[in-house]
C-alpha cells in the first residue's frame, strides 16, 4: 500500500502540471514562503489538509464562504440541484429568484445579470457603462482589485500587490489607454470623457481600507456632475457588510453594482445589477454584448439562494459581534506580544496591517500607505499561526474573513493562538 501524498508531494506534482502549482497566484505562498497546504475537506470554521492537519480558517475562500464550510443548507441544496442536472443552456426558476433577491436587497438595482465570476461581472460593468454613456474613459483607484480583466488590472491590490506588479505582462498599453488610476479616498476631477468611476466602496484587497467620510458621497456627486456612471464593486462587500452591502451601509447609491463571492455560497458566480434603463443596454435587449455558457448555473444559484436565505438581519448582527470579538481580541493579543500591527474593522470585515510603527492607531487610507505594510513581519506571523493550526491568507493584502461558523469559543481559541504566534514571530523578527 502506498502512503497518501503529503502537501510537499502534491505541491511538487502540481508545479509540474500547473504554473506555480496553483490556479490563483496567491495560493502558492510566494509572499509568505513555505509549502501550501492541500485541502482534503472542510467543515464549519476548519479546513483539513491531506496530511490530516486541522486549520482554523480565516481565508474562507477569500470571502465566498460566510456560513462556514460545508454548511448543510448549502450542501443539501447543491446535492438536490445536482440530481436534476448541472447545466442546461436554458433559463431556470432559481435564476429569477436570485435576481429578485439581489434587486430587493441592493440599493439602485432593478435588474440583474448573472455571470460565473466576479471578474466577468466587473468586466461587463465596464463595457455596459461605456456602451450606455458612449464614452471610453474609466477611472479606478490604486489598490482596488476588480478581477483580472485587462482594463482594470492596473495597480490592482490583492495578488497583484504581493507580486509587486503594477499591472500585468500581456496587457498592451492600448488596453489600459482609457484607464486612469487615482489614489483611493480622494475624489478625482472628472470630465465629459469619463464613462465610469469604479471603486471598492470598502477597499478589501489592500488590507482593509475604509472610505473616509465624504469619499463615496463625493464620488456620487462628481459622477452626477460629469454624467459618468458610478460602479460599486461589491464582490466582497455585497451581502457581507449586510444585505444591502456597502451601498446601504454608507447610504450612497451607485449606478451599477457588482457582486460575487457570498452570493454563490462557495460556487462560481458573479452578478451585476443596475436600474432597468441601464441594464436594458445589455444584449439581447440592447447593443452591449455579454454571455456565458454556465451563467446562472443551477448549482451556483441553488447554493447562493441557500446561503442568502440564512443571512437574516439577526445573522449580520451576530456576524458583526463575532468580527468585533475577533478584532478586539487580536488587537490586544498583538499589542501584548509587542508585535507591531494594527487591526482594522468595518462591520463584519477585519483587516491586519503589520508595521504600523509607534503610531499604531494610524491605519492606511490609500495604496501608498497600505504598501508600507511589513510583508516580512506578516510572513513570520503567518508561519507561526499556521504552525499553531490557524490559517490566515498567504498574503499581507488580503482581508481576514470571520464567518458565522466562527463561534465565540472558536474566536477565543484563535485569539489565544494569535497571542502565542505573535510572541514567537516577534522573537524571530
Ligand atoms: C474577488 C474579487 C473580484 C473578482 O472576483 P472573481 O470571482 O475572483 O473573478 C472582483 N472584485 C473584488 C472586489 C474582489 O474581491
Amino acid at each position: 500500500m502506498t502512503a497518501p501524498p503529503t502537501n510537499a508531494d502534491l505541491f511538487e506534482a502540481a508545479q509540474r502540471v500547473i504554473p506555480g502549482g496553483v490556479n490563483s497566484p496567491v495560493r502558492a505562498f510566494g509572499s509568505v514562503g513555505g509549502t501550501p497546504y492541500f485541502v482534503a475537506r472542510a467543515e464549519g470554521p476548519y479546513v483539513f489538509d491531506v496530511e490530516g492537519r486541522r486549520y482554523l480558517d480565516f481565508v474562507q475562500s477569500y470571502g465566498a464562504i460566510i456560513l462556514g464550510h460545508a454548511h448543510p443548507a448549502v450542501t443539501e441544496a447543491v446535492a438536490k440541484a445536482a440530481a436534476d442536472g448541472t447545466s442546461y443552456g436554458a433559463p431556470t426558476q432559481r435564476e429569477v429568484l436570485l435576481a429578485e433577491l439581489i434587486a430587493e436587497a441592493a440599493p439602485g438595482v432593478e435588474q440583474v445579470r448573472l455571470t460565473s465570476s466576479g471578474t466577468e461581472a466587473t468586466m461587463t460593468a465596464v463595457r455596459l457603462a461605456r456602451g450606455f454613456t458612449e464614452r471610453s474613459r474609466i477611472v479606478k483607484f490604486a489598490g482596488c482589485y476588480h478581477g483580472h480583466a485587462d482594463a482594470l488590472l492596473a495597480a490592482g491590490g490583492s495578488g497583484v500587490a504581493t507580486l509587486g506588479l503594477s499591472g500585468s505582462a500581456g496587457v498592451p498599453p492600448s488596453a489600459v489607454a482609457d484607464t486612469v488610476v487615482v489614489p483611493y479616498n480622494v475624489v478625482p476631477a472628472l470630465d465629459e470623457e469619463t464613462a465610469a468611476v469604479v471603486v471598492e466602496p470598502v477597499a478589501a484587497n489592500m488590507g482593509l481600507v475604509p472610505p473616509v467620510p465624504g469619499f463615496l458621497e463625493g464620488l456620487r456627486h462628481a459622477c452626477d456632475e460629469a454624467g459618468a456612471l458610478l460602479i460599486f464593486d461589491e464582490v466582497i462587500t455585497g451581502f457581507r457588510l449586510g444585505r444591502g452591502g456597502a451601498a446601504e451601509r454608507y447610504g450612497v447609491t451607485p449606478d451599477i453594482s457588482c457582486f460575487g463571492k457570498v452570493i454563490g455560497g462557495g460556487l462560481p458566480i458573479g452578478a451585476l445589477g443596475a436600474r432597468t434603463e441601464i441594464m436594458q443596454t445589455l444584449a439581447p435587449t440592447g447593443p452591449v454584448y455579454q454571455a456565458g455558457t454556465l451563467s446562472g448555473n443551477p448549482l451556483a444559484t441553488a447554493a447562493g439562494l441557500a446561503a442568502l436565505e440564512q443571512l437574516t438581519p439577526a445573522a449580520y448582527a451576530e456576524l458583526e459581534a463575532r468580527a468585533s470579538r475577533f478584532a478586539d481580541g487580536a488587537r490586544d493579543a498583538l499589542a501584548d506580544a509587542g508585535f507591531d500591527a494594527a487591526v482594522c474593522q468595518v462591520g463584519t470585515l477585519v483587516g491586519l496591517y503589520c508595521g504600523a510603527g509607534p503610531d499604531a492607531g494610524r491605519l492606511p487610507v490609500d495604496y501608498d500607505d497600505a504598501r508600507t505594510t511589513d510583508e516580512q513581519a506578516y510572513a513570520r506571523l503567518h508561519a507561526e499561526l499556521l504552525a499553531r493550526g490557524v490559517a490566515f491568507a498567504p498574503g499581507a493584502y488580503e482581508a481576514i474573513f470571520v464567518g458565522l461558523a466562527h463561534t465565540p469559543d472558536v474566536i477565543d481559541d484563535a485569539v489565544a493562538s494569535i497571542a502565542d504566534a505573535a510572541t514567537a514571530a516577534e522573537l524571530r523578527g
